[in-house]
């Protein structure tokens, strides 16, 4: 088989679409004006920033004003619960419910708001890889100030019950949080008449650029700032902004919903083909509730197989994917998510996830499938 390369993980992050370069080109050559400088290359940049709020506005089913442009999923998760903890610890409102299967940008801040004084409480999650609503109310108590559940996971892609959850945060007068980080991309948002009072998105899981995304703040809400410095974005969030990277990410939004269905109706149907081929193989299962999944996620787990080692042989036969672990200074710890939905020691080390988009084809499924196949033969 002639080598090729396929990259396959598009939740890690995404390529930069022509038509978001092209958005952003002028701001990072002639129109390199700071969007606060009175002079016409700054209103223009200005101008641009605020086009960009209009777009990712539209795009969710909210106000412009509810938009705060940040730095990427890590920074808007942070000032999230960072930011509703120190506006409600004073009031008394000290716990903070969330889920064992959050982003370490997440589960990271969670420690830390511990150390502060904070009741973390963090929910389990089922066999399917589901978080249960129930568990969100039976968990509610008048000090809490923020429940906090992922829209969708970033190893499983499991969608999480979160229009439930939301509505139950709101029956209990409670904030709601959500880290659509992997969800936005694929899933349709209309904030104005959800309940979620907070959402993470990140821009280079969506073509656009990395280092960019946004926080939606419900207006009324208090949230305090994280940042100290100067006015942007109404003061809550100070710095330069980055405007070529704000108009890419406003374009990548703008692109995002013409066509979405039809665009996850493709890239599902390659990964199911994706998944029936290799679920051929002896000894391999799929993570997850392949009926509330994102589309292009497929996250398997490989009997008595190294996942780094399936992961370097992936690499020399040009395919791109992830280990289903956290993997730093080559430890590879078993996935946390994995971890807590059980899945057995025999299969956790050995698992890949490959996570399709649009700019996947048939062909690359084949290549991947006929691939794995071998590989598991060498590896097994
Ligand atoms: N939350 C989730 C669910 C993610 O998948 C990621 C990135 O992988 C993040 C947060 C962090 O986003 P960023 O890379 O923009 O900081």
């Amino acid at each position: 088989m002639e080598k090729k390369f396929v990259y396959a993980d598009n939740a890690a992050t995404t390529r930069i679409s022509q038509s978001v370069l092209d958005a952003m080109m002028p701001y990072l050559t002639d129109q390199f004006g700071n969007p606060s400088g009175v002079y016409s290359i700054g209103r223009r940049a200005r101008r641009a920033v605020e086009t960009a709020r209009q777009k990712a506005a539209q795009a969710l089913g909210c106000e412009p004003s509810e938009i705060c442009f940040t730095s990427g999923g890590t920074e808007s998760d942070n000032w999230a619960l960072a930011g509703t903890y120190r506006a409600l610890a004073p009031e008394g409102k000290k716990r903070i419910i969330s889920t064992v299967i959050e982003h370490p940008a997440v589960l990271n801040t969670l420690e830390y708001l511990k150390k502060q004084g904070a009741d973390i409480v963090l929910l389990p999650v089922a066999e399917n890889g589901r978080i249960d609503p129930e568990e969100v109310r039976k968990a509610i108590t008048p000090d809490t100030a923020l429940v906090s559940v992922m829209a969708a996971n970033n190893e499983t892609g499991v969608i999480q019950p979160v229009d439930e959850i939301s509505r139950i945060c709101e029956e209990h007068e409670v904030l709601f949080h959500t880290d659509a980080v992997q969800a936005v991309p694929h899933l349709r948002f209309d904030l104005a008449h959800s309940g979620i009072s907070l959402l993470s998105l990140s821009g280079h899981k969506l073509h656009a650029p990395k280092g960019t995304g946004i926080l939606y703040i419900k207006n009324g809400l208090s949230v305090s700032q994280i940042l100290f410095g100067g006015s942007q974005e109404s003061g809550l969030r100070p710095g330069t902004e980055n405007t070529a990277a704000i108009a890419g990410l406003g374009k990548a939004l703008e692109d995002l919903f013409p066509d979405h269905e039809d665009r996850n109706a493709r890239i599902s149907a390659l990964r199911d083909k994706l998944a029936d081929g290799l679920l051929k193989n002896e000894g391999v299962i799929m993570n997850g509730d392949r009926e509330n999944m994102l589309p292009g996620h497929c996250s398997i787990s490989v009997k008595g197989a190294d996942g780094e080692k399936l992961l370097l042989m992936l690499d020399l036969k040009g395919i791109c994917a992830s280990a289903g672990s956290a993997c730093t200074s080559g430890d590879a710890e078993p996935s946390h998510v994995l971890k807590a939905m059980g899945v057995k020691n025999d299969y956790i080390n050995g698992s890949v996830r490959f996570t399709l988009d649009e700019y996947n084809t048939e062909e690359d499924v084949d290549y991947i499938t006929e691939t794995f196949a071998e590989i598991l033969k060498k590896a097994l």
